[in-house]
């Protein structure tokens, strides 16, 4: 029977602290779902005997394949191989081929081999040895009854190397000959529910297509994202559902979609400049720089990014660019006219198409009746058109500055568009 369905369990007690996360397990699953194997459930378990079996337990009964990573150390708190051959009932011999590799490897750093290292080379009976060629652990790939379990070490470098081994040798011909093929929609100026609305009836009649096509929304700050996924017999087959869907959403949702080819909003916002032949200057003061960095995230921005100024203080508007002091008395540093004569000033002195200009209340203090915490004035310019909006964003100062940065690319985006 076909790898259908697998399991990933990263293993190691670092990776349940704060200070780290498990990365492998995204790689793993990248490389399975090229090979059109679905990863059913993945968890995340401590150096810890007992949680590792019955994990292993649990994973065995539920699916064909069963992914671990992660402690296959030398050291006594890495119990991957030891725990993996008990519940198999598979008892551990000393592989000499993997020690004389090992003890080759220290010699080619003029080392000696410690002792410990030898419990690298025990393999368990009936294992197939999967060389690592970036370190001392070698994959292992076991089979009982239908069910598969493929051992890599921990090291993401090692892993890697591994895993594309194991995939190529012996998981894509037990795989079930499937493509899984993803897309992400990226959209902005709807909430998750009304983009869940206007998109539902497409959900039905997914359901029931040739290429059946899953969606699931998830919702960020400033952006929404609809991610497609097809299985097909073959790769363009998947590919061909999975687009057909996306033009079907972006048919639904209008302008709203922004990007149906993983492009980000920065990304965007980029292209349209490059396209224009136009070129930017920032003047930003409650996001401080955000928006620049953002931009200038973009692999080519210095094609278009001209220049950005930080003007927090009152003056430096007045002094840098230009912001008529009365302005700012009569509407307040956060304000629409001062936006546009932000945007204006850094435009007329950068001498570029666009200008931008981003003034706010980013909390926690600052705020008033009439403007409160998240209240950001945004202006954008371009030849020919001005426009400018006042945003009452809800969140604290980050999450403010992030979607003061979020919709000031999205009006460019609009203005810029089609
Ligand atoms: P090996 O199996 O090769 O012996 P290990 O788990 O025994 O690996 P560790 O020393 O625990 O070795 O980990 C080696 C490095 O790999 C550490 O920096 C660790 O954080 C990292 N690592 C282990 N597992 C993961 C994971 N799931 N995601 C990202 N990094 C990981
Ligand atoms: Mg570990």
């Amino acid at each position: 029977m076909p790898l259908q369905r697998a399991a990933v369990l990263a293993v190691g007690s670092e990776l349940l602290t704060p200070s780290r996360i498990d990365t492998n397990s995204l790689m793993i699953t990248e490389q399975l779902n090229l090979l059109g194997i679905e990863v059913a459930y993945k968890s995340v378990i401590g150096d810890d005997r007992e949680e590792l079996a019955a994990a292993l337990r649990v994973a065995l009964d539920r699916v064909g394949l069963v992914v671990c990573c992660g402690g296959l150390g030398p050291t006594d708190d890495d119990v991957t191989r030891e725990v993996v051959a008990q519940v198999l009932r598979r008892p551990l011999a000393e592989d000499e081929r993997i020690t004389a590799q090992i003890r080759a490897r220290f010699a080619s750093r003029r080392m000696e081999m410690p002792e410990i290292n030898r419990r690298q080379a025990l393999v368990p009976a009936g294992a197939r040895v999967l060389s690592n060629p970036n370190g001392t652990a070698p994959g292992l790939w076991l089979e009982e009854a239908g069910r598969a379990v493929l051992l890599l070490p921990g090291p993401p470098r090692e892993l890697k190397a591994l895993l594309m081994a194991a995939s190529d040798e012996i998981l894509k011909p037990r795989s079930p000959g499937l493509s899984l093929v993803r897309r992400v929609i990226r959209i902005t100026g709807r909430t998750e529910s009304h983009t869940e609305e206007a998109v539902q009836p497409l959900y039905t009649e997914w359901a029931k297509a040739e290429v059946p096509i899953a969606a699931t929304i998830l919702a960020s700050l400033g952006q929404i994202e609809l991610h497609l996924s097809a299985r097909a017999v073959s790769r363009d087959r998947a590919e061909a559902a999975v687009e057909a869907a996306s033009r079907q959403v972006g048919d639904v949702l209008g302008l709203d979609a922004y990007s149906r080819d993983g492009r980000t909003l920065e990304q965007v916002v980029g292209d349209l400049l490059v396209e224009r032949r136009f070129r930017i200057a920032l003047a930003e003061s409650c996001t401080g720089g955000l928006l620049t960095s953002r931009l200038t995230d973009v692999v080519g921005s210095s094609r278009y990014v001209e220049r950005a100024v930080v003007a927090y203080a009152n003056e430096a508007k007045v002094s840098l660019l230009g912001v008529p002091g009365k302005l700012i008395d009569e509407h307040g540093a956060v304000s629409e006219p001062v936006a546009l004569a932000m945007a204006e000033g850094i435009r007329a002195s950068a001498m570029v198409e666009v200008g931008i200009g981003v003034t706010g209340i980013a909390g926690p203090g600052g705020g008033t009746p009439e403007k409160p915490v998240g209240t950001v004035a945004v202006a954008v310019v371009i030849p020919g058109a001005t426009r400018s909006r006042l945003f009452r964003f809800v969140g604290d100062r980050e999450h403010v500055r992030i979607q003061a940065s979020q919709a000031a690319l999205d009006m460019m985006r609009r203005m810029l568009g089609p």
